[in-house]
Protein backbone atom coordinates (compact mmCIF):
# COMPACT_ATOMS: atom_id res chain seq x y z
CA UNK A 1 0.00 0.00 0.00
CA UNK A 2 0.71 3.49 -0.60
CA UNK A 3 2.48 4.90 2.41
CA UNK A 4 1.18 8.66 1.23
CA UNK A 5 -1.46 9.75 -1.15
CA UNK A 6 -3.71 12.96 -2.19
CA UNK A 7 -7.10 11.98 -2.27
CA UNK A 8 -9.72 14.59 -3.42
CA UNK A 9 -13.28 14.20 -5.48
CA UNK A 10 -15.05 17.68 -5.40
CA UNK A 11 -18.16 16.40 -7.42
CA UNK A 12 -21.48 16.25 -5.18
CA UNK A 13 -22.99 13.35 -6.32
CA UNK A 14 -26.72 12.63 -6.82
CA UNK A 15 -27.52 8.98 -7.53
CA UNK A 16 -30.73 7.11 -7.55
CA UNK A 17 -34.03 5.93 -9.96
CA UNK A 18 -35.71 9.34 -10.66
CA UNK A 19 -32.99 11.82 -9.55
CA UNK A 20 -33.49 13.87 -13.14
CA UNK A 21 -37.15 14.49 -11.99
CA UNK A 22 -35.59 16.66 -9.74
CA UNK A 23 -33.36 18.86 -12.14
CA UNK A 24 -35.26 21.76 -11.20
CA UNK A 25 -35.23 21.93 -7.57
CA UNK A 26 -31.68 20.91 -8.01
CA UNK A 27 -30.79 24.22 -9.96
CA UNK A 28 -32.61 26.34 -7.51
CA UNK A 29 -30.66 24.76 -4.92
CA UNK A 30 -27.17 25.72 -6.73
CA UNK A 31 -28.56 28.78 -7.29
CA UNK A 32 -28.15 28.62 -11.07
CA UNK A 33 -30.91 30.45 -13.04
CA UNK A 34 -30.02 30.40 -16.65
CA UNK A 35 -28.82 27.02 -18.26
CA UNK A 36 -27.50 25.59 -21.77
CA UNK A 37 -28.51 21.66 -22.40
CA UNK A 38 -25.73 19.94 -24.65
CA UNK A 39 -27.27 16.38 -25.75
CA UNK A 40 -27.42 14.08 -28.37
CA UNK A 41 -30.48 13.88 -30.47
CA UNK A 42 -31.64 10.85 -28.27
CA UNK A 43 -32.27 13.33 -25.94
CA UNK A 44 -33.25 16.26 -27.52
CA UNK A 45 -37.14 16.15 -27.44
CA UNK A 46 -36.43 15.73 -23.63
CA UNK A 47 -34.35 18.88 -23.32
CA UNK A 48 -36.64 21.16 -25.32
CA UNK A 49 -39.51 19.71 -23.31
CA UNK A 50 -37.26 21.16 -20.52
CA UNK A 51 -36.88 24.06 -21.62
CA UNK A 52 -40.85 24.43 -21.58
CA UNK A 53 -40.89 23.36 -17.99
CA UNK A 54 -38.08 24.72 -16.13
CA UNK A 55 -37.65 28.60 -16.09
CA UNK A 56 -33.67 27.65 -15.76
CA UNK A 57 -33.11 25.91 -18.85
CA UNK A 58 -32.51 28.85 -22.09
CA UNK A 59 -31.76 26.95 -24.49
CA UNK A 60 -30.43 23.41 -26.38
CA UNK A 61 -27.48 22.60 -28.31
CA UNK A 62 -29.35 18.66 -29.20
CA UNK A 63 -26.54 17.86 -32.01
CA UNK A 64 -23.83 16.37 -29.91
CA UNK A 65 -22.29 12.72 -31.61
CA UNK A 66 -20.06 10.24 -31.07
CA UNK A 67 -16.59 11.06 -30.60
CA UNK A 68 -18.55 14.75 -29.79
CA UNK A 69 -16.50 17.49 -32.48
CA UNK A 70 -14.92 20.89 -31.65
CA UNK A 71 -17.05 22.42 -33.64
CA UNK A 72 -20.14 21.43 -31.10
CA UNK A 73 -18.17 22.47 -28.28
CA UNK A 74 -18.28 26.39 -29.81
CA UNK A 75 -21.59 26.21 -30.77
CA UNK A 76 -22.50 25.19 -27.07
CA UNK A 77 -19.87 27.90 -26.01
CA UNK A 78 -22.03 30.05 -28.27
CA UNK A 79 -25.58 29.56 -27.02
CA UNK A 80 -24.02 29.96 -23.28
CA UNK A 81 -22.78 33.62 -24.25
CA UNK A 82 -25.71 34.52 -26.15
CA UNK A 83 -27.89 33.62 -22.97
CA UNK A 84 -25.60 34.75 -20.69
CA UNK A 85 -25.88 31.34 -18.90
CA UNK A 86 -24.50 30.37 -15.54
CA UNK A 87 -24.36 26.34 -16.34
CA UNK A 88 -24.01 24.28 -18.70
CA UNK A 89 -25.91 20.66 -18.66
CA UNK A 90 -24.24 17.56 -20.37
CA UNK A 91 -26.84 14.91 -20.53
CA UNK A 92 -26.47 11.83 -22.73
CA UNK A 93 -23.17 9.69 -22.87
CA UNK A 94 -19.65 10.88 -22.67
CA UNK A 95 -19.45 12.65 -25.69
CA UNK A 96 -22.53 15.21 -24.69
CA UNK A 97 -20.59 15.41 -20.70
CA UNK A 98 -17.18 16.19 -22.83
CA UNK A 99 -18.91 18.90 -24.90
CA UNK A 100 -20.38 20.17 -22.18
CA UNK A 101 -17.69 19.98 -19.88
CA UNK A 102 -15.23 22.03 -22.30
CA UNK A 103 -18.15 24.76 -23.45
CA UNK A 104 -18.89 25.43 -19.66
CA UNK A 105 -14.35 25.78 -19.49
CA UNK A 106 -14.53 28.51 -22.57
CA UNK A 107 -17.71 29.89 -22.56
CA UNK A 108 -15.83 33.26 -20.41
CA UNK A 109 -13.18 33.22 -22.28
CA UNK A 110 -12.43 35.62 -25.14
CA UNK A 111 -10.91 33.81 -27.79
CA UNK A 112 -11.55 30.91 -30.15
CA UNK A 113 -12.41 26.89 -29.30
CA UNK A 114 -9.64 25.78 -31.56
CA UNK A 115 -7.28 28.18 -29.31
CA UNK A 116 -7.87 26.17 -26.23
CA UNK A 117 -8.41 22.77 -27.83
CA UNK A 118 -4.27 23.59 -29.20
CA UNK A 119 -3.57 25.05 -25.68
CA UNK A 120 -2.22 28.17 -27.61
CA UNK A 121 -4.48 30.38 -24.74
CA UNK A 122 -4.87 29.43 -20.92
CA UNK A 123 -8.34 28.61 -20.21
CA UNK A 124 -10.34 31.70 -18.71
CA UNK A 125 -10.21 32.20 -14.78
CA UNK A 126 -14.01 32.30 -14.79
CA UNK A 127 -15.91 29.66 -16.03
CA UNK A 128 -19.70 28.42 -15.83
CA UNK A 129 -20.93 25.57 -13.25
CA UNK A 130 -20.74 22.13 -15.31
CA UNK A 131 -23.50 19.41 -14.41
CA UNK A 132 -23.28 15.50 -15.56
CA UNK A 133 -25.95 14.01 -16.40
CA UNK A 134 -24.71 10.43 -17.72
CA UNK A 135 -27.12 8.41 -19.65
CA UNK A 136 -24.82 5.37 -20.63
CA UNK A 137 -23.46 3.39 -17.59
CA UNK A 138 -19.77 3.80 -18.87
CA UNK A 139 -16.99 6.80 -19.30
CA UNK A 140 -17.71 8.24 -15.24
CA UNK A 141 -17.03 11.36 -16.98
CA UNK A 142 -19.40 12.41 -14.90
CA UNK A 143 -16.26 12.45 -11.89
CA UNK A 144 -13.46 13.52 -14.02
CA UNK A 145 -11.60 16.56 -15.05
CA UNK A 146 -11.24 14.83 -18.32
CA UNK A 147 -12.71 16.21 -21.94
CA UNK A 148 -12.02 13.68 -24.93
CA UNK A 149 -12.87 15.91 -27.81
CA UNK A 150 -12.26 15.34 -31.67
CA UNK A 151 -11.07 18.14 -34.36
CA UNK A 152 -11.62 17.09 -37.82
CA UNK A 153 -10.16 13.67 -37.50
CA UNK A 154 -7.54 13.96 -34.56
CA UNK A 155 -9.25 13.12 -31.32
CA UNK A 156 -7.61 14.39 -28.21
CA UNK A 157 -7.82 13.75 -24.68
CA UNK A 158 -7.35 17.08 -22.26
CA UNK A 159 -6.98 16.80 -18.82
CA UNK A 160 -7.56 19.80 -16.79
CA UNK A 161 -9.07 20.71 -13.70
CA UNK A 162 -11.31 23.08 -15.48
CA UNK A 163 -13.58 20.55 -16.64
CA UNK A 164 -14.36 19.09 -13.39
CA UNK A 165 -18.30 18.86 -12.79
CA UNK A 166 -19.91 20.80 -10.09
CA UNK A 167 -22.47 17.97 -9.98
CA UNK A 168 -23.46 14.67 -11.19
CA UNK A 169 -27.39 13.54 -11.27
CA UNK A 170 -26.71 10.03 -12.10
CA UNK A 171 -29.99 8.25 -12.71
CA UNK A 172 -29.89 4.51 -13.87
CA UNK A 173 -33.51 5.15 -15.15
CA UNK A 174 -31.77 7.38 -18.13
CA UNK A 175 -29.42 4.16 -19.10
CA UNK A 176 -33.03 1.88 -19.56
CA UNK A 177 -32.72 2.91 -23.56
CA UNK A 178 -29.37 1.78 -23.55
CA UNK A 179 -28.97 -0.63 -27.07
CA UNK A 180 -28.08 -3.49 -26.19
CA UNK A 181 -24.29 -3.32 -28.20
CA UNK A 182 -24.03 0.05 -26.52
CA UNK A 183 -25.02 -1.43 -23.22
CA UNK A 184 -22.19 -3.82 -23.99
CA UNK A 185 -19.68 -1.23 -25.37
CA UNK A 186 -20.06 1.08 -22.27
CA UNK A 187 -20.38 -1.63 -19.43
CA UNK A 188 -16.55 -2.37 -20.96
CA UNK A 189 -15.09 1.17 -21.19
CA UNK A 190 -16.22 1.39 -17.06
CA UNK A 191 -14.66 -2.24 -16.78
CA UNK A 192 -11.69 -0.92 -18.30
CA UNK A 193 -11.51 2.11 -16.22
CA UNK A 194 -11.73 -0.08 -12.98
CA UNK A 195 -9.23 -2.58 -13.40
CA UNK A 196 -6.76 0.32 -15.06
CA UNK A 197 -7.19 2.57 -11.95
CA UNK A 198 -6.17 -0.30 -10.11
CA UNK A 199 -3.47 -1.61 -12.40
CA UNK A 200 -2.15 1.94 -12.46
CA UNK A 201 1.15 2.95 -11.63
CA UNK A 202 -0.11 6.07 -9.72
CA UNK A 203 -2.90 3.65 -7.87
CA UNK A 204 -4.01 4.42 -4.45
CA UNK A 205 -5.64 2.73 -1.55
CA UNK A 206 -9.18 4.60 -1.73
CA UNK A 207 -9.15 3.96 -5.62
CA UNK A 208 -8.01 0.69 -5.41
CA UNK A 209 -11.62 -0.13 -3.34
CA UNK A 210 -14.22 1.20 -5.81
CA UNK A 211 -12.19 -0.24 -8.23
CA UNK A 212 -12.74 -3.52 -6.72
CA UNK A 213 -16.11 -2.99 -6.17
CA UNK A 214 -17.09 -1.77 -10.02
CA UNK A 215 -15.53 -5.06 -11.33
CA UNK A 216 -17.46 -7.22 -8.65
CA UNK A 217 -20.49 -4.96 -9.60
CA UNK A 218 -20.13 -5.02 -13.65
CA UNK A 219 -19.21 -8.99 -13.89
CA UNK A 220 -22.22 -9.97 -11.99
CA UNK A 221 -24.43 -7.32 -13.90
CA UNK A 222 -23.72 -6.42 -17.22
CA UNK A 223 -24.80 -9.93 -19.05
CA UNK A 224 -28.10 -9.07 -17.67
CA UNK A 225 -28.13 -5.52 -18.74
CA UNK A 226 -27.18 -6.22 -21.73
CA UNK A 227 -30.07 -9.19 -22.00
CA UNK A 228 -32.89 -7.10 -20.62
CA UNK A 229 -32.12 -3.79 -20.75
CA UNK A 230 -35.29 -3.08 -18.95
CA UNK A 231 -33.83 -4.78 -16.28
CA UNK A 232 -33.67 -2.36 -13.49
CA UNK A 233 -31.84 -3.59 -10.88
CA UNK A 234 -29.34 -4.21 -13.21
CA UNK A 235 -29.15 -0.93 -15.06
CA UNK A 236 -28.80 0.81 -11.87
CA UNK A 237 -25.96 -1.26 -10.32
CA UNK A 238 -24.49 -0.46 -13.82
CA UNK A 239 -24.82 2.86 -13.28
CA UNK A 240 -23.31 2.94 -9.51
CA UNK A 241 -20.18 0.74 -10.94
CA UNK A 242 -20.25 3.33 -13.89
CA UNK A 243 -19.90 5.46 -11.40
CA UNK A 244 -17.23 3.95 -9.09
CA UNK A 245 -15.11 2.83 -12.17
CA UNK A 246 -15.07 6.63 -13.39
CA UNK A 247 -14.23 7.70 -9.67
CA UNK A 248 -10.96 5.02 -9.34
CA UNK A 249 -9.46 6.01 -12.45
CA UNK A 250 -10.27 9.60 -12.03
CA UNK A 251 -6.56 10.06 -10.11
CA UNK A 252 -4.56 6.69 -10.71
CA UNK A 253 -5.62 7.71 -14.68
CA UNK A 254 -6.34 4.65 -17.25
CA UNK A 255 -3.28 2.64 -18.76
CA UNK A 256 -2.21 0.31 -21.58
CA UNK A 257 -6.00 -0.85 -22.56
CA UNK A 258 -6.84 3.07 -23.28
CA UNK A 259 -3.56 4.28 -24.60
CA UNK A 260 -4.34 1.43 -26.94
CA UNK A 261 -8.06 2.53 -27.91
CA UNK A 262 -6.89 5.82 -29.28
CA UNK A 263 -5.29 4.64 -32.41
CA UNK A 264 -8.17 2.19 -33.24
CA UNK A 265 -10.52 4.00 -32.39
CA UNK A 266 -8.84 6.77 -34.64
CA UNK A 267 -7.91 4.77 -37.26
CA UNK A 268 -10.25 1.45 -37.17
CA UNK A 269 -13.15 3.06 -35.83
CA UNK A 270 -14.32 1.50 -33.22
CA UNK A 271 -16.61 3.16 -30.31
CA UNK A 272 -14.83 3.76 -27.37
CA UNK A 273 -15.76 1.00 -24.86
CA UNK A 274 -14.96 -1.70 -27.96
CA UNK A 275 -11.63 -0.13 -28.66
CA UNK A 276 -10.58 -0.75 -25.18
CA UNK A 277 -12.05 -3.67 -24.72
CA UNK A 278 -10.27 -4.96 -27.25
CA UNK A 279 -7.10 -5.39 -25.33
CA UNK A 280 -8.09 -5.47 -21.84
CA UNK A 281 -8.25 -9.72 -21.60
CA UNK A 282 -4.56 -9.80 -22.88
CA UNK A 283 -3.35 -7.31 -20.47
CA UNK A 284 -4.99 -8.75 -17.59
CA UNK A 285 -2.91 -11.57 -18.58
CA UNK A 286 0.10 -9.23 -19.45
CA UNK A 287 -0.26 -7.35 -16.02
CA UNK A 288 -0.90 -10.48 -14.02
CA UNK A 289 0.75 -9.74 -10.48
CA UNK A 290 -0.12 -10.82 -7.11
CA UNK A 291 -2.13 -7.51 -6.50
CA UNK A 292 -4.24 -8.44 -9.64
CA UNK A 293 -4.47 -12.17 -8.71
CA UNK A 294 -6.11 -10.35 -5.09
CA UNK A 295 -8.67 -8.50 -7.06
CA UNK A 296 -9.93 -11.66 -8.54
CA UNK A 297 -10.10 -13.28 -5.29
CA UNK A 298 -11.89 -10.44 -4.10
CA UNK A 299 -14.32 -10.48 -6.83
CA UNK A 300 -15.19 -13.95 -6.53
CA UNK A 301 -12.99 -15.59 -9.25
CA UNK A 302 -10.40 -17.86 -8.96
CA UNK A 303 -7.43 -16.06 -11.09
CA UNK A 304 -6.71 -13.72 -13.49
CA UNK A 305 -7.30 -16.25 -16.18
CA UNK A 306 -10.88 -16.67 -14.98
CA UNK A 307 -11.14 -12.86 -15.36
CA UNK A 308 -9.79 -12.91 -19.02
CA UNK A 309 -12.21 -15.76 -20.11
CA UNK A 310 -14.66 -13.51 -18.83
CA UNK A 311 -14.39 -10.32 -20.43
CA UNK A 312 -13.31 -12.46 -23.55
CA UNK A 313 -16.82 -14.19 -23.13
CA UNK A 314 -18.86 -10.71 -22.77
CA UNK A 315 -16.80 -8.93 -26.08
CA UNK A 316 -18.13 -11.79 -27.89
CA UNK A 317 -21.94 -12.42 -26.25
CA UNK A 318 -21.65 -8.26 -27.69
CA UNK A 319 -20.92 -8.95 -30.73
CA UNK A 320 -17.66 -6.77 -30.27
CA UNK A 321 -14.61 -7.29 -32.06
CA UNK A 322 -11.70 -9.37 -30.65
CA UNK A 323 -9.45 -10.21 -33.56
CA UNK A 324 -6.99 -7.80 -35.78
CA UNK A 325 -8.32 -10.22 -38.65
CA UNK A 326 -11.95 -8.05 -38.35
CA UNK A 327 -10.58 -4.90 -38.09
CA UNK A 328 -9.91 -4.81 -42.30
CA UNK A 329 -6.21 -4.30 -43.30
CA UNK A 330 -4.15 -3.00 -40.44
CA UNK A 331 -0.59 -1.21 -40.82
CA UNK A 332 0.56 -3.26 -37.34
CA UNK A 333 3.95 -1.16 -37.46
CA UNK A 334 1.64 1.93 -37.27
CA UNK A 335 -0.20 0.63 -34.70
CA UNK A 336 2.43 -0.53 -32.19
CA UNK A 337 4.42 2.46 -32.88
CA UNK A 338 0.92 4.80 -32.22
CA UNK A 339 -0.11 2.81 -29.39
CA UNK A 340 3.49 2.57 -27.78
CA UNK A 341 3.52 6.38 -28.29
CA UNK A 342 0.37 7.16 -26.28
CA UNK A 343 1.34 8.83 -22.59
CA UNK A 344 -0.97 6.69 -21.00
CA UNK A 345 0.97 3.63 -21.88
CA UNK A 346 3.57 4.89 -19.13
CA UNK A 347 0.81 4.17 -16.72
CA UNK A 348 1.08 0.64 -17.28
CA UNK A 349 2.71 -1.55 -14.97
CA UNK A 350 4.44 -3.83 -17.35
CA UNK A 351 6.76 -1.82 -20.12
CA UNK A 352 4.93 -1.84 -23.35
CA UNK A 353 7.18 -1.10 -25.59
CA UNK A 354 6.57 -1.93 -29.55
CA UNK A 355 8.18 -5.28 -29.62
CA UNK A 356 5.49 -5.97 -26.89
CA UNK A 357 2.57 -4.67 -27.83
CA UNK A 358 3.26 -6.27 -31.91
CA UNK A 359 3.60 -9.72 -29.49
CA UNK A 360 -0.37 -8.86 -27.74
CA UNK A 361 -1.80 -7.84 -31.54
CA UNK A 362 0.32 -10.88 -32.98
CA UNK A 363 -1.58 -13.27 -30.58
CA UNK A 364 -4.80 -11.59 -31.47
CA UNK A 365 -4.30 -12.16 -35.20
P1 LIG B 1 -21.52 8.31 -26.52
O1 LIG B 1 -21.74 9.44 -25.61
O2 LIG B 1 -20.71 8.57 -27.74
O3 LIG B 1 -22.92 7.69 -26.90
C1 LIG B 1 -23.00 6.53 -27.74
C2 LIG B 1 -24.34 6.51 -28.43
O4 LIG B 1 -25.37 6.20 -27.50
C3 LIG B 1 -24.72 7.86 -29.06
O5 LIG B 1 -25.31 7.61 -30.30
C4 LIG B 1 -25.72 8.43 -28.06
O6 LIG B 1 -26.63 9.31 -28.66
C5 LIG B 1 -26.42 7.17 -27.59
N1 LIG B 1 -27.04 7.25 -26.27
C6 LIG B 1 -26.52 7.77 -25.14
N2 LIG B 1 -27.36 7.58 -24.10
C7 LIG B 1 -28.43 6.93 -24.61
C8 LIG B 1 -29.64 6.44 -24.03
N3 LIG B 1 -29.89 6.55 -22.71
N4 LIG B 1 -30.52 5.81 -24.83
C9 LIG B 1 -30.26 5.63 -26.15
N5 LIG B 1 -29.15 6.06 -26.76
C10 LIG B 1 -28.23 6.69 -25.98
O7 LIG B 1 -20.87 7.04 -25.78
P2 LIG B 1 -20.07 6.89 -24.44
O8 LIG B 1 -19.41 5.57 -24.53
O9 LIG B 1 -20.91 7.17 -23.25
O10 LIG B 1 -18.97 8.04 -24.52
C11 LIG B 1 -17.84 7.88 -25.34
C12 LIG B 1 -17.04 9.17 -25.38
O11 LIG B 1 -16.63 9.52 -24.05
C13 LIG B 1 -15.76 8.99 -26.20
O12 LIG B 1 -15.48 10.18 -26.90
C14 LIG B 1 -14.73 8.72 -25.13
O13 LIG B 1 -13.41 9.01 -25.57
C15 LIG B 1 -15.21 9.64 -24.03
N6 LIG B 1 -14.74 9.32 -22.67
C16 LIG B 1 -14.57 10.34 -21.80
C17 LIG B 1 -14.14 10.11 -20.50
C18 LIG B 1 -13.94 11.25 -19.56
O14 LIG B 1 -13.51 11.05 -18.42
N7 LIG B 1 -14.23 12.46 -19.97
C19 LIG B 1 -13.90 8.79 -20.07
C20 LIG B 1 -14.09 7.76 -20.97
C21 LIG B 1 -14.52 8.03 -22.26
Amino acid sequence: MANEFVYAQPVKIWFGEGQFARLGEILDELQLKRCVIACGRHFAPEAEALMEKLDAVCAVFGEVEANPQLSGIAETARLAREHEADAVIGIGGGSSLDTAKFAAAIARGEGEAEEYYRSTRPFPAERLSMIAVPTTAGTGSEVTQVSVVSHGKEKKTINNPVFMPRVAIVDPLLSASVPPRTTMNTGLDALAHALEGYWSRNHQPISDLMAIEAVRIILANLETAYRDGGNREARSRMAYAALLGGLSFALPKTAASHACSYPLSEDYHLPHGEACAFTLDSLVRINADERLEYLCRAVGLKDTEELAARIRALKELGGLRCRLSELGEVDLDKLCRDCAAHPLMNNNPVKMDEAKLREMFEALA
